[in-house]
């Protein structure tokens, strides 16, 4: 599956989520909370109040929101880029 198709079943699981998908995506957002590749992107700033900023991963410029809901099925390359996650 290519990295493109592989962000859009995650923002599919981030929507509709089992408990298990749930609690891997929380504990990978542990981990990228504290990572320095962590970037927050400011659009409220151009959008005014209408939408919030958001966070993306530096390395890999996917919004961490949908990342961290990666199937743990798919090449490692594409969950962590800096390989930080077990799953
Ligand atoms: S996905 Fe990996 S490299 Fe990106 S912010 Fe999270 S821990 Fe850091």
């Amino acid at each position: 599956m290519s990295k493109f198709l592989t962000i859009i079943q995650a923002w599919g699981t981030a929507m509709f989520h089992t408990e298990q998908q749930k609690q891997l995506a929380e504990n990978r957002s542990k981990i990228c909370d504290k990572c320095p590749s962590l970037q927050e992107v400011d659009v409220k700033s151009i959008t005014g109040s209408l939408v919030n900023n958001f966070f993306q991963c530096g390395a890999c410029g996917c919004p961490i929101a949908a990342k961290v809901y990666t199937s743990p099925d798919v090449p490692k390359e594409q969950k962590c880029p800096q390989g930080k996650w077990e799953l």
